[in-house]
């Protein structure tokens, strides 16, 4: 079958749509193949997208790319939703009693309970918003030092040791953005208008409860997230605090600004974990972290390497970023990231690792709708990675001098992320529960939460950019609400990492027997397989920042 050849794919939806199902063992038949046509769609268009991530220069393959989203995906949607209907609907599903056909039940149902042909157009609107926000932050260059720059690119100079430079930089940075504030502000108030009708429009209360939905996210409710905020606040907040007077007494300054909080409080050159010539060394080197957690995983991972579906060097017409995809009918995970040797790229390269075991560990799963886990538990695959790979850093560092900033640097990374996530969850809830509130009690609100959460940092005379700051967090114009999933998962990992410490051979058998499990299980079950707590209290997390806290008293500075 040829996934571009609209009539071929057609008869087969059709032929799917039509059949009669008369048992429960036909049903089970029917789902398998519904799964495998999906599957054999969904390879075909990730490994399109895999082409043009590598190629961004080529236009033919840009325009097979494009084929396939503008003329087979929006006539394949409405006929993948039909069958889905037709499952839900048939009274043999009943007969269906392995549990994990009530997790895709009550999925399947999330979606079709929501769905609104009224919302379409308002769909669209809000699709067009976010390009044009996408538009407006895309154009954002600026000229440093005779430079024409963008955003990104500057903010390397917001590492600079001449603290002069970092204010520039920084201020530089911050008058651009706000050059477009109201653009923005505008934006988002429509956007806020469009998401509140297309709440009302499915029967729900408010686009909070619109977007639980939306999300799936049966397992925990917004209150247990607000609590979850309060957990970092009291266990994670008082650590931020801690290091930036560290950092404070390190860089010699009475008051930190908003320029000095990226810069080596050592001054000392970026790390370099290999050079860009040795992404062979780049691969072998991380084999071998994971053979030290566990020889299985260190083959696993090798077989990406034999089975050339790794392509991680960054060159000349590659798109940005890294990610991981799993090719659905051939049931392979492919890495594709932009390695330049830094310790950004060590870590990316175990996060996208622990994907690749997720998709391999799963892959036994017939039903490919049940083979992905949700965010929150794929993400604490990976990010679980990084931190039991942190402990094996020496693979990539002769000098432990260098292992030990590695490893400090992803800890503080952790304690400074959740305040973060937890201000952009508070905030996004606030938010949507606040109907009608003006420009202005948005931002009282947001500045609460920035006092509540945030480095305690000197902004006299900045105040306008602070107010402003969460213009730049696009989760919020693009996908709101989705955020809060790599806290959950943070805590996950750290409790994986904890375990580890103890007992490494353990936590890892553990990781694997929930990683077996794909999508097939509640979060509370696979959090269990896990060996770990699916709960966001601060009885689970003091323990964990305690962890770090004593790990990042161990490690020389
Ligand atoms: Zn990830």
């Amino acid at each position: 079958m040829n996934p571009v050849d609209w009539p071929q794919v057609e008869v087969l939806y059709r032929a799917l749509l039509d059949r009669p199902i008369s048992s429960t063992a036909q049903l089970e038949t029917w789902l398998a193949d519904f799964s495998e046509l999906a599957a054999v769609m969904d390879e075909y268009i990730c490994r399109r997208y895999i082409d043009k991530s590598c190629h961004t220069d080529d236009a033919e393959i840009r325009k097979r790319f494009l084929y396939y989203i503008e003329e087979i995906d929006p006539k394949t949607k409405p006929l993948h939703f039909e069958l889905q209907k037709k499952f839900l609907a048939s009274p043999h599903a009943a007969g269906l009693t392995d549990k994990k056909y009530a997790i895709l039940r009550r999925m399947w149902q999330a979606e079709v309970d929501l769905f609104r042909e009224e919302n379409i157009p308002l769909e669209t609107e809000v699709t067009k918003l976010i390009t044009e926000y996408d538009a407006i932050c895309g154009e954002m260059m600026v000229t440093f030092r005779g430079q024409e720059l963008t955003l990104q690119q500057l903010a390397k100079y917001l590492e600079d040791p001449d603290r002069p430079t970092r204010q520039e930089a920084w201020e530089l940075s911050a008058k651009r953005r706000y050059q477009d504030h109201e653009r923005i502000e505008e934006i988002f108030v429509q956007l806020l208008k469009l998401r509140e009708q297309i709440a009302t429009n499915a029967g729900l209360p408010n686009y909070r409860a619109y977007a639980w939905k939306e999300h799936k996210r049966f397992d925990y409710t917004p209150e247990q997230c607000l609590a979850f905020a309060d957990a970092i606040a009291a266990a994670c907040v008082p650590l931020v605090d801690e290091l930036d007077r560290q950092r404070k007494r390190d860089l010699g300054l009475t008051t930190l600004r908003p320029w000095d909080t990226s810069v080596d409080p050592q001054n000392r050159p970026a790390l370099a974990p290999f050079t860009q010539e040795e992404t062979g060394a780049f691969v072998e080197k991380t084999k071998a972290i994971f053979g030290r957690m566990s020889p299985t995983l260190a083959d696993e991972f090798d077989t990406l390497r034999q089975r050339n579906n790794l392509d991680l060097d960054s060159r000349k017409g590659k798109q940005a970023g890294g990610y991981q995809c799993s090719l659905d009918e051939s049931r392979e995970p492919f890495i594709f990231m932009n390695a330049a040797g830094l310790q950004a790229d060590v870590e990316t390269l175990l996060h996208e690792g622990g994907h690749a075991f997720h998709c391999l560990a799963a892959r036994e799963e017939e039903v490919v709708f049940l083979r992905g886990a949700p965010t929150e538990f794929c993400e604490v695959a990976s990010m679980s990675m990084e931190l039991l790979g942190a402990d094996h850093l020496d693979v990539f560092y002769a000098d432990p001098a260098d292992a030990a900033r590695a490893k400090r640097m992803l800890l503080e990374g952790i304690i400074k992320g959740l305040p973060w996530i937890a201000t952009i969850d508070s905030f996004q809830q606030w938010i949507y529960t606040h109907p009608g509130h003006t420009r202005a009690e948005r931002q009282v609100e947001w500045l609460r939460l920035l006092n509540r959460f945030s480095s305690k940092l000197d902004w006299s005379g900045l105040e306008q950019y602070r107010e402003t700051s969460w213009h730049k967090q696009l989760h919020l114009f693009h996908a709101p609400f989705y955020y809060i999933e790599y806290g959950i998962a943070q805590l996950g990992a750290l409790q994986l990492w904890v375990k580890s410490l103890q007992d490494t051979h353990r936590a890892i058998a553990q990781y694997r027997a929930a990683l077996r499990l794909g999508g097939t299980g509640t979060l509370p079950e696979l959090f269990s397989a896990a060996g770990i707590v699916f709960d966001f209290s601060e009885k689970t997390l003091r323990p964990l920042m305690d962890a770090i806290g004593e790990e990042l008293a161990r490690l020389p500075r």
